[in-house]
């Protein structure tokens, strides 16, 4: 079972994580975009993990994993800025909704999933095949469902749902982008992957390892 000290540990895994790719995500979005993605990303995970561990040191750390998560939501949509910044944001507020709950099963880690890519819906308007994050997010989501429906733990969800992003990334590349500044290249968007969903797929490796 996951509980706050998890979220807390996959923010700081996705803060370094990002930051050691922050120059492979500013290039994959300089190619068709304005080469900023790793740079956003960054400052944002960076005052989410800055809040946690505030609220560690004064002793007053999020009682719930939701709780977690709506801090490193906030903080997102506070500094990530972009059109990153609201989705990210958004995503993480919605996957904060199961709040009350102390520690997430297989079937809520998989529920989470679900609602940080609905978020990404939501605020995006993206539909599959648009070449943004949503074509990571939602094959994470579909991955996580089907592996806690076979039985599988906590910390193989995320594996499905890291995997399942990865591939999700790696399939953007032949796509014509629809949304975002990608979409102003056109067709010549062909053959870059999405910043978007790239970063996407680090974050769920991170969520991963986090349960490792
Ligand atoms: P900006 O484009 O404002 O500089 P970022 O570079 O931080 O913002 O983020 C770009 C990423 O945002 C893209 O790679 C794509 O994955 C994502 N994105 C942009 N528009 C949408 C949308 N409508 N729905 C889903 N994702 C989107
Ligand atoms: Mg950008
Ligand atoms: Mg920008």
């Amino acid at each position: 079972l996951l509980d706050t000290a998890w979220v807390v540990d996959w923010t700081r895994r996705s803060a370094a994580a990002v930051t050691e790719s922050i120059e492979e995500l500013n290039a994959l979005d300089a190619a068709i975009g304005d080469g900023d993605h790793g740079t956003n990303l960054c400052r944002g995970l960076e005052a989410a993990l800055a809040k946690l561990d505030a609220a560690a040191q004064a002793g007053d750390p999020p009682p719930t994993p939701g709780g977690a998560l709506k801090a490193v939501a906030t903080s997102l949509l506070a500094t990530v800025g972009g059109a990153s910044g609201p989705l990210l944001g958004t995503a993480y507020l919605r996957a904060s909704r199961g709040g009350t709950l102390t520690e997430l099963d297989a079937a809520a880690v998989a529920g989470l999933i679900e609602d940080a890519c609905a978020g990404v819906e939501v605020r995006g308007r993206a539909e599959a095949g648009d070449k943004t994050m949503l074509d990571a997010w939602r094959p994470a989501a579909v991955a996580a469902r089907s592996a806690a429906d076979r039985g599988a733990g906590p910390a193989e969800v995320l594996a499905a749902a890291a995997r399942a992003a990865a591939q999700g990334a790696q399939s953007t590349e032949p796509m014509t982008a629809r949304k975002g500044r990608a979409s102003y290249h056109g067709v010549h968007s062909q053959g870059h992957r999405d910043p978007g969903a790239q970063s996407t797929a680090i974050l769920l490796e991170a969520a991963c390892h986090a349960a490792g």
